[in-house]
């Protein structure tokens, strides 16, 4: 069907044809941006190329040169993109193209972009132009163009026939499968990112409409006149990994440090274990009985703007995806925004150092007496290796607290690596909040925990709702105020508090008491920060099978 001759030529396009992603994804790769996966799915659907090729056989070199021209232009967009910013190019970058920051990344392009880079394209170029000098025409037999027919069109739909029929998944996520896959490769990265971008968009500005037309409410008072306000939002970090909450290993070195300048509460769990579901009780009125309301009363953003805060939302988590969405909506009720993660995958490397830089720009913006800063972190987020550059790396024996295979250590040290790096950041934000010249306070906490093998029955490693573990749910809070904010407020006072029984969801009632505000809706039985604070009940579980949800106070871990 096939001689060793017709493979070897075809063997040739397909080099052709893989090389304009193969760079690209072999940087993201080598530079542990992202895994091995990009590579391959990239490889695979660089079969489909083929196809045109074996098709007509008379003009294999100039139907080759428009394919190859076309996934040129298409693959240089990646490729510049992850030279002069070190990530993944992803619908979020299509998002911050469009969106609101164009003068900003002029700016950014015109810091990073240096002269060699004219060079490395020059010799992308060149190199595609040499591989496609070495193309033969091929001309196969009618067998040999249906197999290689089928064989590309077969590895071009795998992403989707493999979950779909050999698992038994559903269409709608065979089908994201799929996309995802494609957006591995040029010239799909673009095609694939632009669609998902409009859907999310479509869905968010529906949102933001809906959100425009709730009521504000009703007899706000905000008492401050000039202060500082900022919302720390961690990722996947159980207190119980934190040297701070008694951890054997001293994971929060800094942190430790500055205790006696915290309110460190030691008892404070979260609704459930995922981000999105957790973020729209905790920034709003909504919680485990009434969770949509998120949807129908303002939430922290509305109000903060209600109450005259000039508000910023500063992210290192990915700046749009589908799931994502809902944060997304939140992020462009702020005034201002910087998204400083839009790679592709959770999967991929951003420090959370980064956050640093613009939360000083923020908190130095002498325009405004009354600031909302919200930084979100990426945290300690799985893969734990992703979050830490190598000098965190500092537990790596085997001397973890159980019994655990090779893998499963690794996992175990490099989470308490990510602890150890959260440490650094959140340590930082506590130093540039320490100096801002008004009172400032802030106030830190994990949107969740993790469980990494602290199960005392089993051993797990992740989040699933379904089979709950308490490192899951529970999660770090504390507040630190600078010297100002303590001369007009009674701190200490607080740290009476420390052992109450809390959950997340109820944080926009404590917010808005560290904030000072009073209005019609305000409980303060459910601030953890004030003195008429009541023991209400700490939900976890899905909202959605109220029957099930597990009430700590009952029913404690
Ligand atoms: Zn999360």
């Amino acid at each position: 069907m096939l001689s060793k001759n017709d493979i070897f030529k075809l063997f040739k396009y397909l080099t052709f044809f893989f090389y304009f992603s193969a760079v690209y994804q072999f940087l993201c790769f080598v530079n542990n941006v992202s895994g091995f996966l990009g590579l391959r799915s990239a490889f695979y659907l660089s079969f489909i190329w083929l196809v045109p090729i074996v098709l007509f056989p008379k003009y294999t070199k100039i139907v080759s040169a428009f394919i190859g021209i076309l996934l040129l232009i298409t693959s240089l967009f990646s490729l510049g993109y992850f030279i002069l910013y070190s990530q993944e190019f992803s619908q979020s970058v299509i998002f911050i193209i469009f969106e609101s920051n164009m003068k900003e990344s002029s700016e950014f392009f015109n810091t990073y972009f240096q002269w060699w880079m004219s060079i490395v394209f020059i010799g992308y170029i060149y190199v595609a132009f040499r591989l496609w000098k070495c193309l033969e025409p091929v001309s196969l037999n009618y067998k040999g163009r249906i197999f290689i027919t089928l064989l590309s069109s077969f590895l071009f739909i795998m992403p989707f026939t493999k979950p779909y029929i050999s698992k038994g998944k559903s269409y709608d996520y065979a089908l994201t499968k799929q996309l995802n896959n494609m957006e591995s490769s040029a010239p799909w990265n673009l095609i694939v990112g632009y669609m998902d971008y409009k859907e999310v968009l479509a869905s968010m500005e529906s949102l933001l409409l809906e959100n425009s037309k709730i009521k504000p409410l009703s007899n706000l008072v905000s008492k401050d006149k000039d202060s500082t306000l900022v919302l720390v939002i961690g990722e996947s970090t159980n207190r119980n990994r934190m040297s701070l909450y008694g951890y054997s290993r001293n994971t929060t070195p800094n942190l430790n440090k500055q205790k006696d300048d915290m309110v460190v509460f030691n008892n404070v769990y979260s609704p459930r274990p995922y981000t999105i579901e957790v973020l729209q009780q905790a920034l709003t009125f909504a919680n485990e009985k009434n969770p949509d309301e998120y949807l129908t009363k303002p939430n922290l953003l509305n109000i903060m703007k209600q109450a005259g805060y000039e508000t910023y939302w500063i992210t290192n988590q990915q700046t749009q995806t589908k799931r994502n969405t809902m944060l997304t909506t939140f992020s462009k009720m702020a005034d201002h925004q910087v998204y400083l993660n839009n790679n592709k995958n959770q999967n991929s490397s951003s420090y959370d150092e980064v956050v640093i830089a613009p939360l000083n720009k923020a908190l130095k913006d002498t325009k405004y007496h009354k600031k909302f800063i919200v930084v979100h972190l990426i945290g300690t987020h799985s893969k734990y290796a992703y979050r830490y550059p190598s000098k965190f790396s500092k537990f790596t024996d085997s001397k973890t607290a159980k019994k655990l295979n090779d893998s499963q250590t690794y996992k175990y040290n490099t989470y308490d690596n990510a602890v150890l790096y959260n440490d650094f950041v959140v340590s930082e934000i506590i130093n540039s909040v320490s100096s801002v010249k008004n009172p400032a306070v802030m106030l830190y906490m994990s949107d969740h925990g993790e469980e990494v093998f602290d199960a005392e029955d089993r051993l797990v490693q992740g989040r699933n709702e379904a089979s709950p573990t308490s490192a899951m749910y529970t999660i770090p809070f504390l507040i630190y105020a600078n010297k100002e904010w303590k001369q007009r407020n009674d701190f200490e006072q607080l740290k009476n508090y420390t052992n109450r029984l809390y959950t997340s969801a109820d944080l926009l009632f404590t917010y808005c008491d560290l904030a000072h505000f009073s209005f019609d809706e305000f409980d303060e039985s459910r601030s953890i920060i004030n003195k008429n604070f009541k023991q209400h009940s700490v939900f976890i579980g899905d909202p959605e099978k109220k029957s099930k949800l597990r009430d700590l106070v009952k029913e404690p871990f």
